[in-house]
């Protein structure tokens, strides 16, 4: 079967439990440390911003966790998501590679981040939360709280990014939509914000900030719980359905990928896509080349520092190792907004690491460029952030047509572009430039890294 591959309707695709790397990683990870204390987190201290369930995944070396029914009937609307062949693409690269690509794009929200949010949500509704407060940077992963929140009746509210909030009134009013209350941060209604504005009063914001917002407002409410997008370990958990999904399809299709691709801004849609595939290998199955793709502009994996810091600016967050740019780099301007955090996730630095992914920086306009080939090529114009996978994706496809030697390579297609045209429309206006971050400014978020090891 090689043809276009979709298993749309196949139920048998989809799987019953998530996948837990820890279970195989030749190492413990690095503990979570206590803000304060800097002595590993006990899971109690969690919980005023998790739900219990939550924290048990966060810490757990288990390798499969049972996906609860609920959470699995939502998955079946769209999962399992489609495998698809590359054909027309390979044409127009005149590649002998075999390119495939995972699809997210086809959720509600048109991206991978639903697969966390109903579970998260569903937990939280479990243990009798009414609200749960979040951030969101470029929108997409308050849309997907937003709409989770509507399936299990919980309030959700956003503390977006100033500067998303003024630019994608359209991302607000999806968000509103479905019922949720959207904040411009930093904002007036904490503590955090209060200060930022005191003293930046123009401040546009940072996920950094909007985290020390929702994590505060959490902590200060008994019924309210934080729900983070990316970067922990239950989230990258929760999005290895899409790995796993594609062993099977990869079965199905009588094929493997010798190399494995994604985008990473916090790092859940390459953990959730790459982990099956490493896990298989570490037990003994087939080798695969892991490549984490990041934009040049917010280098994190390629030229921060394996570290322990905060996950925030307020430094409300415990602390935790992984590759850093330093909580208080603020990265310059580009679109592909959901990449812009200075840390990544630790399970992802930790196998960066340990040398199981390698990993690669882009500058926006090669991935535009690459975007646009795919799109006319394969008919979906992917999300600006996908796009770095779908460069590198395509520059692995020509060194196999330079070598005469045909791979098989696997594209985290984690979404579609659908809410982000401005991008679009600037790159083939010629507007969108590759600036850079000033080297002072990265040497002294790093100088300011917290002491702890
Ligand atoms: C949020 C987002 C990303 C980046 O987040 P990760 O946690 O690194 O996956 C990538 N692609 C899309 C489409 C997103 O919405």
């Amino acid at each position: 079967m090689n043809e276009t591959l979709k298993f749309l309707l196949d139920d048998a695709a989809m799987p019953r439990a998530w996948y837990n790397l820890v279970a195989d990683l030749p190492v413990a990870p690095p503990p979570v440390l206590h803000p304060g204390t800097r002595a590993p987190l006990a899971p109690s201290e969690l919980e005023p911003l998790f739900p219990r369930a939550v924290i048990e995944q966060e810490m757990s070396a288990e390798r499969y966790i049972d996906i609860p029914e609920p959470v699995q009937a939502i998955y079946r609307q769209w999962r399992p998501s489609p495998l698809h062949r590359a054909r027309r693409l390979e044409r127009a690269l005149d590649t002998p590679a075999r390119i495939y690509y995972k699809y997210e794009g086809v959720s509600p929200c048109g991206s991978h981040k639903p697969n966390t949010a109903i579970p998260q949500a569903f937990y939280s509704k479990q243990e009798g939360v009414k609200r749960i407060a979040t951030e969101t940077g470029a929108g997409q992963w308050g849309s997907s709280l937003a709409l989770a929140g509507a399936f299990f009746g919980l309030e959700i509210e956003v503390f977006m990014v100033k500067v998303s909030y003024q630019q994608k009134p359209y991302r607000r009013a999806y968000m509103e939509s479905f019922g949720a209350r959207c904040i411009a941060s930093p904002s007036m209604e904490t503590a955090a914000g209060r200060g930022i504005l005191a003293q930046h009063p123009d401040s546009t914001g940072s996920l950094g900030i909007a985290i020390s917002e929702a994590v505060e407002r959490a902590a200060q409410n008994a019924d309210t719980k934080y729900a983070l997008g990316s970067v922990l370990n239950h989230v990258l958990l929760h999005q290895t359905v899409i790995g796993l999904e594609a062993i099977r399809q990869f079965d199905r299709a009588n094929d493997y990928p010798e190399i494995v691709i994604a985008c990473t801004g916090g790092g859940s849609n390459f953990g959730g896509l790459v982990f099956p595939f490493l896990g298989s290998q570490l037990r003994g199955g087939p080798r695969v080349r892991a490549i984490a793709v990041e934009p040049a502009n917010c280098p994190t994996l390629t030229q921060g520092r394996y570290a322990y810091d905060f996950g925030d600016t307020a430094h409300l967050t415990p602390l935790m190792k992984m590759h850093t740019l330093g909580s208080g780099f603020i990265p310059p301007g580009f679109h592909a907004g959901g990449l812009r955090y200075h840390g990544m996730a630790p399970l992802v630095s930790l196998v960066v690491d340990l040398g199981l992914a390698e990993a690669r920086a882009c500058h926006q306009r090669e991935c535009f460029e690459a975007g646009l080939t795919f799109a006319r090529a394969e008919g979906i114009l992917p999300a600006p952030e996908s796009n770095h996978a779908v460069r590198v994706g395509i520059d692995e496809a020509l060194k196999c047509k330079a070598e005469g030697r045909s791979r098989s390579i696997l594209i985290g297609l984690s979404g579609h572009a659908d809410f982000d045209m401005q991008a679009y429309s600037d790159y083939q206006a010629g507007v969108l430039h590759d600036h850079t971050y000033e080297l002072a400014d990265l040497e002294r978020a790093l100088a300011a890294l917290p002491s702890a090891e």
